[in-house]
């Protein structure tokens, strides 16, 4: 495969005048989303109707998909599903981890983990209402928090706040040392930083597609499971699409021979179409060239903000190897600031209680972008344009 050179701006329609710093979030949109969508729905939904399963290759569609994911995380083809959202597959994933430590009633996670992962685990523990406990130290002590009571340590590689990276290789050792299923939420690296699946010998790994990897709002998420161990986990939500053979319908479950069993119901046709063309943009992209580039811009972001800012405080790890590929500003006033940035093509995004959150997408970004961004960040702050009332008012996403 020919290696291609960073960035691919071409391959985007990003709107003029916008300097897209939220590709953490919700990633731009490709070229070709359009087209594939509009294939998909007129010709094979409207000219093949229901044959389209077969004659287009909806059904193998999700695992299509899956093996182009499985193949940016360094996981082997047939290892990875496709379907659901994240929360659910966090959900599948702690359900089955649990399932392989009944003697253990502790789930760890961290206090930086994402809301819903969180939710996710509360969620499953009343429902199963044997007396587990979720505990969740601060990240930095988490790795001292696993003990040989934990059946389960569920962690996001990187922190969706601040970009802090956990150590997967060192954490996932010592959760197995203590004799733990490891769960590895990977919704911030997935398209962000080189990860090795089969090296981190993680049993089960999740995340989404519409952050890094461009699939667009909705799209679907992922879930591996360690090839070794597929054939002995119980799915939770055990629906025909994960049976062995669905159109048997047979009365009683029983759960496909692979990690096909980690599908649930219907796949998601379209958002599947329109991510599989986003994945394309990664033919050809070496993870440590995209991990280069990703460093050599938050450096300069950094760099440049903290020279012409002085009253925006780092929030992130200023050792580029202990971050993901985003830049975290603590600002009193990070809300009304973002409204301001946004009004003027910076948009990143804010997150309570003070955090000025900017992602750095080297698919689509290049320095000089990162220069003209620091420029509009220092006429929002210094300038206290952020006072005008009109960016004070909250919008439901924030
Ligand atoms: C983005 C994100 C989610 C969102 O879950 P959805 O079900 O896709 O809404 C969950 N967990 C983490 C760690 C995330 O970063």
């Amino acid at each position: 495969m020919v290696r291609v050179s960073l960035p691919r701006k071409e391959l985007f329609d990003i709107p003029q005048g916008v300097i897209y710093l939220d590709g953490n979030s919700l990633g731009v949109l490709p070229k070709g989303a359009a087209a594939r969508a509009t294939q998909v729905i007129e010709n094979e939904w409207g000219n093949q109707l229901i044959k389209a399963w077969n004659t287009a290759g909806w059904m193998a569609l999700p695992q299509v998909v899956g093996d182009r994911i499985a193949d940016l995380l360094g996981a082997p083809s047939g290892s990875v599903a496709t379907g659901d959202t994240l929360s659910i597959k966090v959900y599948q994933a702690l359900a089955a981890a649990l399932k392989m430590r009944p003697d253990r009633r502790v789930i760890l996670s961290d206090n930086g983990n994402f809301p819903s992962d969180l939710y996710m685990a509360q969620g499953l523990i009343e429902t199963i209402d044997k007396g587990y406990e979720l505990r969740t130290p601060a990240p930095e002590n988490v790795i001292d928090a696993i003990t040989e009571d934990i059946a389960v340590v569920m962690l996001t590689q990187v922190d969706y706040r601040s970009g802090r990276m956990h150590d997967m290789r060192a954490i996932t050792e010592k959760a197995h040392a203590m004799g733990a299923v490891m769960i590895w939420d990977l919704a911030h690296s997935a398209g962000a930083v080189p990860v090795d699946l089969t090296a981190s010998n993680a049993e089960f790994a999740v995340g989404c597609s519409y952050k890094y990897l461009n699939g667009g709002p909705g799209a679907p998420a992922f879930i591996y499971v360690r090839p070794d161990i597929v054939d002995t986990i119980k799915p939770a939500l055990s629906g025909w699409l994960g049976h062995d053979a669905p159109f048997a319908m047979e009365l009683d479950y029983r759960p496909a021979m692979s990690t096909e069993r980690m599908r649930v119901g219907t796949p998601p046709i379209l958002q599947l179409a329109v991510l599989q063309d986003a994945l394309e943009a990664w033919d050809g992209v070496a993870m440590e060239d995209l991990r280069a580039a990703s460093i050599a811009l938050s450096e300069t972001f950094i760099r440049e903000v903290e020279a012409r800012c002085p009253t925006l405080t780092l929030a992130s790890p200023r050792d580029p190897h202990q971050r993901g590929s985003q830049v975290s500003f603590a600002f009193e006033n990070g809300y009304p600031a973002m409204q301001a940035l946004i009004e003027r093509g910076v948009i990143g995004d804010f997150r309570a209680p003070n955090i000025m959150r900017f992602g750095f997408t080297p698919l689509y970004l290049d320095e000089k972008d990162v220069v003209a961004a620091a420029e509009i960040i220092e006429d929002v702050i210094n300038n206290d344009i952020w006072r005008d009332p009109k960016y004070h008012s909250v919008s439901r996403v924030t």
